[in-house]
């Protein structure tokens, strides 16, 4: 397995961070996460502009443009064969003497990616449909930032995993904010599809921006709304969205089923697009 460290490709046993990494001890970085299918990159510029833009909001240096950044990943995509999986990166604010504000100026980004072989198209929990558990959001106010400081999200993924189920719906205010690594979806008896509007209470997903798009491509509305739990319990269909997961129905929350246990047909339908967007044929 080969991973790519500030400027080389290396073996992942040789990859080292230093202790004093900003991202290490305060968090401070951003990450992005891309798909791959049948060996090409999934709606990738969009997740490069996202990394820049949450760069730019903590004043982080993009160490590059998205023509580099589609390089990098392409190459490190061919040396490890990866046909179907994750392109993760991440750049911290760099190696510096432990103190809270800015390192100087000259002192370099940190640079990491790695590749996670993962099954996304032929998905079992897909065909049968996700449970999910629904946890209080107990995150920063600006999860617009795709920070890797994720102890909130760590805290809801493990309260789900212990209750085995798939993902933890956060809500604040008795709203569904998102999904732990995800954005949550609800669609109505009438068959609107609701989700919540962007905003700093939640991570602008690309994947939601193309399951939007794909669905006014095709005749069905979309409504931008904040949506409650007991809202969610009694939806038609339930569904949520990320790069790794694609467009994946959600059959229980909270030991609630919904939509009769089964994923509903507008969702696989959604799937279905999204799928063939990907080029997953
Ligand atoms: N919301 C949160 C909190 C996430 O961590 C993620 C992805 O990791 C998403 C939403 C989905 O975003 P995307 O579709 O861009 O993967």
């Amino acid at each position: 397995r080969i991973v790519y460290v500030n400027g080389r490709f290396v073996p992942y046993e040789e990859a080292t961070i230093s202790i004093m990494d900003r991202g290490f001890l305060f968090g401070d970085g951003i990450y992005e996460v891309s798909a791959v299918v049948n060996g090409r990159l999934v709606d990738n510029e969009a997740h490069l502009a996202r990394l820049d833009r949450s760069l730019g909001e903590i004043g982080i240096r993009n160490p590059h443009d998205a023509a580099g950044w589609t390089r990098l990943e392409e190459d490190l995509v061919a040396r490890n064969g990866l046909t179907e999986g994750l392109v993760y990166m991440e750049v911290t604010r760099g190696v510096h003497e432990r103190d809270f504000p800015f390192p100087p100026a000259e002192v370099a980004p940190t640079v990491v990616m790695f590749t996670q072989a993962k099954t996304i198209l032929a998905s079992p929990l897909a065909e049968r449909g996700a449970k999910v558990i629904t946890v209080e959001d107990l995150r920063w106010k600006r999860r617009d930032i795709k920070s890797v400081a994720l102890l909130a999200q760590v805290l809801a993924k493990q309260q789900a995993a212990a209750a085995g189920v798939a993902e933890a719906w956060m809500h604040e205010d008795g709203l569904v904010t998102e999904g732990g690594s995800s954005t949550a979806f609800i669609i109505t008896e009438d068959g609107r599809i609701v989700t919540r509007p962007l905003s700093t209470a939640l991570l602008p997903g690309i994947t939601r921006r193309a399951v939007m798009r794909l669905a006014e491509e095709n005749g069905l509305t979309v409504e931008e709304r904040a949506f409650t739990v007991e809202e969610a319990l009694s939806a038609a269909e339930a569904f949520y969205t990320s790069a790794s997961a694609f467009v994946m129905p959600v059959t229980e929350i909270d030991g609630t089923r919904v939509g009769g246990g089964q994923p509903g047909p507008l969702t696989r339908r959604l799937r279905g697009l999204y799928l063939e967007m990907a080029g997953a044929g």
